[in-house]
């Protein structure tokens, strides 16, 4: 039997109005391959529900607006030269960048090259750098990796991630470090800030720094390669922290779509 036209206009005005699904924004193949592969990663081999990743507008949107706020974004480890800026990171480990660089002021002052560190001694480097954790297996990876440099690099810090992390303490995350910042290197350091940051926006989901490594590779805009990893430093570090983020004075917060973002 069939509704004559006045009752199928009354159904269909009863019936509840249903949302229109979410716009979806368009993201490059490479972004789309990766929240595929992260999204998979994320939920233990099945797909979950979660937050879905910021689009490339809004990464690239996200990196502007923290360009704007610092536009020449340093790292907060002191440093004379790549060298020194070597050791510094390779100091760091476990460590606060202040802590660092209250005992390296006085050491950089009289070794600031490998033969001169090489010449001061594990005993002397231990006495500098005894404020820092863990300072007695620094102080030999110090001197073990500067006599490498002057036996295989002429006392050159070269710009070789192969070769820098095959140096005793020196890991992918601190070759990252002297690649970006003594030679200009777009390369991606993921710390504690990075990892939770990019997780969390999030502008890729990730298990391990490796996989968040290589999705912000992915995903950030070429303008904002080289600094893109001290911004997202400063903003884990000042902005957005661990326990208690600041959503209030964060100047990405309508970008941010984490369950822990208090706005
Ligand atoms: S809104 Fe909050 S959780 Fe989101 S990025 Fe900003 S500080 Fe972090």
């Amino acid at each position: 039997m069939s509704l004559g036209k006045p009752v199928k206009q009354l159904i269909a005005a009863r019936r509840p109005k249903v949302a229109a699904p979410p716009e979806e924004v368009p993201l490059t193949p490479s972004a789309k391959a990766f929240r595929g592969a992260a999204e998979v990663a994320r939920a233990g081999g099945r797909r979950a529900a979660g937050p879905t990743l910021l689009s490339d507008a809004e990464v690239a949107e996200f990196f502007r607006r923290l360009h704007a706020i610092q536009p020449e974004p340093r790292g907060e480890l002191e440093h004379v030269n790549a060298f020194t800026l070597l050791v510094a990171v390779v100091l760091s480990a476990q460590a606060t960048d202040a802590g660092v660089n209250k005992a390296t002021r006085a050491l950089f002052a009289i070794a600031d090259t490998p033969q001169k560190m090489l010449a001061l001694g594990e005993e002397r480097v231990r006495d500098f750098i005894k404020t820092i954790g863990l300072y007695k297996g620094k102080a030999r990876n110090v001197i073990a990796l500067s006599e490498r440099l002057i036996a295989e690099k002429g006392g050159v810090v070269p710009d070789d991630r192969d070769y820098l992390t095959t140096l005793p303490g020196v890991g992918r995350k601190t070759a990252n470090v002297v690649l970006n910042m003594a030679f200009g290197q777009p390369t991606m350091a993921v710390d504690t800030h990075v990892f939770r940051v990019a997780n969390r926006l999030p502008i890729v989901i990730g298990r391990t720094p490796e996989q968040v490594e290589e999705g912000l590779l992915a995903r950030v805009p070429a303008q904002y390669g080289l600094h893109a990893h001290h911004w997202l430093i400063l903003h884990g570090r000042y902005t957005c922290t661990a326990r208690n983020p600041q959503c209030q004075r964060c100047p990405v917060a309508d970008l941010c779509r984490s369950p822990e973002k208090r706005v």
